[in-house]
């Protein structure tokens, strides 16, 4: 497993030394059921889940939230995070196995995360990154174990890589949860407080208890939601997760994006 300071070093590593490719840009490379590496890299490995791939994986495998956070991943506790990151939990076998890995392949294939689709392409921000995406570059990774760069017949653009593995379904989620994780609040080097630190886990990993703390307190009559959209909170995920970022560009920033009730306003300003 790779530690931290040598994920460092390949962070920076990549941002010198790699060749930076754009959508247009091709490659050679062929994974199939056949190639002689079939399912080596998927032991071993640091695969960062994104909200939407939690949403995807829990509902793939029919699990609460919380039931998939206990069973499937390990929130590694950094004092230097500045906002909780999820791992995939390898399992404890000697070859540390992916826990979806079958002989036959990827027993999630059609729900797999992110980083699993994208590979071997990687995505990366220059350190100094302080607009959104205007300066990330793809690259190549080229592990040893992967046989597919030199079996390759097929030429692929990034873009057509990408599409070809369903990448953009996950872009709407990606760049909506960039908008937290790159958000000038953490930019300018500031982290979030440990409440905000849950606040921010519970939206973005844990769905359904997020879905807990809207119904089961008074948060519909402290802030303006419509009716519809309360409807829908109720059974879609991806509409809750939506709601979900809103709210924490709210609650963390302090951005206009949920709006109070006049209500519950002046009952603030009657307690004070
Ligand atoms: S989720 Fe699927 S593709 Fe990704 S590492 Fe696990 S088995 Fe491999
Ligand atoms: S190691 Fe490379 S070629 Fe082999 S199965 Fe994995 S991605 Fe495909």
């Amino acid at each position: 497993m790779t530690d931290n300071r040598s994920l460092q070093n390949l962070k920076e590593a990549i941002l010198k030394d790699y060749d930076r490719l754009g959508l247009k840009d091709s490659f050679s490379f062929n994974c199939y059921p056949g190639v002689s590496c079939f399912n080596q890299c998927c032991s071993d490995v640091n695969i960062f889940l994104t909200p939407y791939d939690v949403l995807r994986l829990k509902r793939r495998l029919n699990l609460f939230s919380w039931d998939f956070l206990a069973q499937y991943t390990l929130t590694p506790l950094e004092k230097n995070l500045q906002y909780p990151v999820l791992l995939l939990k390898m399992r404890d076998n000697p070859q540390k196995s992916c826990p979806f890995v079958e002989a036959g392949g990827c027993s999630v294939y059609s729900d797999r995360p992110w980083a699993c689709r994208m590979y071997p392409i990687g995505l990366a921000s220059p350190k100094d990154e302080s607009q959104l995406t205007e300066n990330d570059f793809y690259f190549l990774l080229k592990e040893e174990v992967c046989k597919g760069f030199a079996e390759a017949n097929k030429s692929w653009s990034v873009k057509e890589w990408m599409i070809n593995q369903g990448v953009p379904q996950y872009d709407e989620f990606g760049r909506l949860f960039k908008e937290l994780t790159l958000h000038p609040f953490l930019q300018g080097g500031k982290a979030l407080n440990p409440a905000k630190m849950e606040m921010f886990h519970m939206v973005c990993y844990n769905l359904d208890k997020f879905r807990g703390f809207l119904f089961n307190t008074s948060f519909f009559q402290r802030f303006e939601v419509e009716e519809a959209l309360i409807k829908r909170l109720q059974v879609d995920d991806e509409e809750l997760l939506k709601f979900g970022f809103k709210w924490l560009k709210f609650s963390l920033y302090g951005e206009n994006t949920i709006i109070i009730k006049p209500e519950a306003q002046k009952k603030v300003l009657y307690e004070k």
